[in-house]
């Protein structure tokens, strides 16, 4: 099995480096913020989208261009990682994935990626960037697997360098035999169907006075004066601390669960369309905004989107399996008769079905459900895999749930679920 995987390290640059790692940045921004303005006035003039390649000859006249010239002094390549940037946001806006792409403005992801010609020194800690030179960085663990490409980044007053590698490691087999269903909320982060549960993070919240604080003094400071230089890294630096803080939570947890089941069953929840839907657009202007945006600040304060994928990727490196299902009615529909109603659901955590008397809570009963619906699309999609063949079916809720179990109705990939297991 092909695995790809990145590691990152904190760079030590020069000073002469850091001006010119600067320099790359603003020369991708201005690059992209160029090939943007180009596709809107195109648009505006109903001409054809231009493609990657129609770009990247545009690039080389602004190279050359006098007033431009200044371009050419960036790493060729790097600028045209940035148009092939520009094509992706493009494709995820037209697949839905993401909002139309935006200028980019100095300070906010400053970024470029080396395509190749990246040399690795282990033993010296130094890396080799084309333009750039050997850059020490901090070497915190071993690189494994061959290099890639490279991402140099900078954050809060420091660079870093991404090194994505890749190498062939042996088809993993699962040591667990476990399935498990998930369900996400925002009272308790994840409910699992064995009735155990994760806290909420509310990372961000317990930061929120601390950046709220240090927004308002930033404010109040003249821009750009000194003291608002000062107080702008205060604020990046509450940023970075709510950030390692998230991730490192969701890293937790997201190890242990794939360590330790080898099925693991979510809903598919479309994260970005709930976040992005509360304000609508000028023509159907969202309802409730004001409540639904809290609850949007939420889910994305929790981090859901990131915690699946990085469900995903551990699964597929342990040898496990992440299936998403279709999220109609998990939270209504009783999991010992399969009637499903709005009035199974008697408040925020108490599920009493109206049909048959089965009691439980409300986010366990959504996590049955969509383990059921998991291991039923499991069974139906994924039973060829040999790696699978010693994960139980069916029998996971043995002694949990009373009655005859009867599985809901499972939908197709057409409805939105989906087996997913990337390196397969
Ligand atoms: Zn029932």
């Amino acid at each position: 099995m092909r695995r790809i995987q990145a590691f990152k390290f904190e760079l030590m640059p020069t000073g002469e480096q850091q001006r010119a790692m600067r320099r790359f940045a603003g020369s991708c921004r201005f690059v992209y913020n160029q090939a943007l303005a180009l596709h809107k006035e195109r648009y505006a003039q109903g001409a054809k989208k231009l493609g990657y390649a129609a770009l990247c000859r545009e690039l080389t006249a602004w190279r050359h261009s006098p007033e431009t010239q200044w371009l050419s002094e960036t790493h060729s390549q790097v600028l045209q990682q940035t148009l092939k940037d520009l094509e992706r946001a493009y494709i995820n806006f037209f697949e839905k994935r993401a909002a139309f792409p935006r200028f980019k403005k100095k300070g906010q992801h400053d970024r470029f990626r080396y395509p190749q010609g990246v040399k690795l020194d282990q033993a010296g800690s130094r890396i080799l960037l084309p333009k750039l030179g050997w850059l020490r960085y901090r070497s915190s663990r071993k690189v494994l697997g061959e290099v890639r490409n490279a991402t140099v980044s900078y954050s809060a007053g420091k660079w870093y360098v991404s090194i994505q590698t890749e190498r062939e490691v042996e088809q993993p087999i699962p040591q667990a035999t476990s399935a498990v269903g998930i369900d996400m909320g925002i009272v308790r982060f994840a409910t699992f169907s064995d009735g155990t549960f994760l806290a909420p993070l509310n990372s961000f919240r317990k930061h929120e006075t601390a950046l709220r604080k240090a927004q308002r003094a930033m404010s109040r400071k003249t821009k750009f004066s000194s003291n608002w230089k000062k107080a702008k890294a205060r604020v990046q630096r509450i940023h970075t601390r709510i950030g390692n803080a998230r991730r490192d939570y969701l890293h937790k947890a997201t190890a242990t669960i794939s360590k330790n089941h080898a099925l693991v069953c979510v809903e598919d929840l479309r994260v970005r369309n709930m976040v992005r839907s509360a304000v609508g657009t000028p023509e159907a202007p969202g309802q409730r905004v004001r409540a639904k945006s809290g609850l949007n600040k939420r889910i994305l304060d929790q981090g859901w989107y990131e915690f699946r994928r990085q469900l995903q990727y551990k699964l597929a490196w342990n040898g496990g399996w992440l299936v998403a299902v279709p999220p109609q009615h998990t939270s209504r529909t009783c999991p010992c008769c399969g009637h499903a109603s709005a009035e199974n659901r008697r408040t925020q955590a108490k599920f009493a079905c109206v049909a048959c008397g089965y009691e439980g809570h409300a986010d366990v009963v959504g996590a049955i459900n969509v383990l059921r619906r998991g291991e039923a699309l499991f069974s139906s999609e994924g039973q060829d895999d040999a790696r699978f063949a010693h994960v139980p079916r069916g029998n996971v809720l043995r002694g949990k749930v009373s009655g005859a179990a009867r599985p809901p109705a499972v939908g197709t990939h057409r409805s939105g679920s989906s087996v997913v297991h990337p390196q397969a």
